[in-house]
């Protein structure tokens, strides 16, 4: 069986709309996501969940 997850976590910056996909680390045998620290194109700290973003936007 495979451990590498199926699709990874992405992120859409609050501030401009850019996505980045999640920073993935392996630990103890689970995947972990994490944020970007910060939007490369604009400077914002805030991110929200891709899947939320669309829901959000799709509601
Ligand atoms: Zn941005």
């Amino acid at each position: 069986m495979s451990h590498t997850p199926e699709l990874p976590e992405q992120y859409v910056c609050d501030g401009c709309h850019a996505v980045y996909a999640g920073t993935v680390s392996h630990e103890e045998g689970t995947y972990h996501y994490s944020k970007p620290d910060e939007c490369a194109a604009c400077g914002s700290t805030e991110f929200v969940p891709f899947e939320q973003y669309v829901r959000h936007k799709t509601a």
